[in-house]
């Protein structure tokens, strides 16, 4: 199972890695070829730090990256480390949507991992726990989803729990929003690749929140196939509100 320098390791790898993509931003140099090709320059650079930093630590491990070709050694292997080495891309240089995600599986189960946002200047990690810096108020539940999905989305948790909703960019920036208090729920009726989810679960759940499939089951990871059906992170108390209101989506 992950030890604590697992821990540290995915906190660790995940901030460097913000600090190196917010030095590129701020590098002149980077821009010379416009801002499409500072995104592909963010993707690329920060997936070599990771695997870099990861083979030089971990050796023996196997890493999923979306950047990366897919090792298949991962499906018998008994540590994976699944990494999106820039999520939210599109808003990379355009907002401070965009995050870092670094997490260790085992048989399945993120174990260990972290989530960076150099935008707010903070790294989340599964140790130490985190701690929500905001508290709910209000009545209404306040539940954040993907700007491709805001009418499909959050048209069912408005209709079907009477949320409030808004949109950003990231799976980790929507999922460390949670984290710190400031909505109740992330929630994403469509697809999603493991990397966009794994380590903003790792966190979520570290922190006390639920993580889960549309319909409430548990999320697996390292599948052979790592596209995935829908994604809720929430506080405990409305994850059957949720998936009820999702249960009536088209499929
Ligand atoms: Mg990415």
């Amino acid at each position: 199972m992950a030890d604590s320098s697992d821990h540290a390791l995915a906190a660790r790898i995940a901030s460097d890695t913000g600090d190196m993509l917010v030095a590129l931003l701020d590098d002149p140099d980077a821009h010379r070829e416009g801002w499409s090709s500072i995104e592909y320059t963010g993707d690329r650079s920060a997936h070599q730090f990771i695997l870099k930093e990861l083979t030089r630590e971990r050796p023996d491990d196997i890493v999923l990256s979306e950047e990366g070709r897919d090792n298949r050694a991962r499906l018998t292997a008994d540590r994976v480390w699944i990494v999106d080495p820039l999520d939210g891309s599109s808003d990379f240089g355009w907002s401070d949507h965009w995050s870092v995600h670094v997490a260790l599986v085992e048989n399945g189960r993120p174990t260990a991992g972290a989530v960076a946002v150099p935008g707010w200047d903070t790294t989340w990690a599964t140790e130490p726990t985190p701690k929500p810096i905001m508290s709910r108020v209000g009545e209404r539940p306040r539940i954040v989803v993907s700007r491709s999905r805001r009418h499909m989305d959050g048209r069912l948790l408005q209709e079907g729990m009477g949320a409030e909703v808004m949109a950003v960019g990231s799976a980790g920036v929507k999922a460390m929003a949670v984290v710190r208090g400031e909505v109740d729920a992330y929630v994403h009726g469509g697809g999603l690749y493991e990397w966009d989810s794994c380590a903003p679960v790792a966190v979520a759940e570290a922190a006390g929140l639920v993580g889960c499939r549309l319909d409430g089951s548990e999320l697996v990871f390292n599948k052979d196939d790592p596209w995935s059906p829908g994604l809720i992170i929430s506080r405990p108390e409305i994850v059957d509100d949720i998936v009820a209101a999702m249960s009536h989506r088209r499929r």
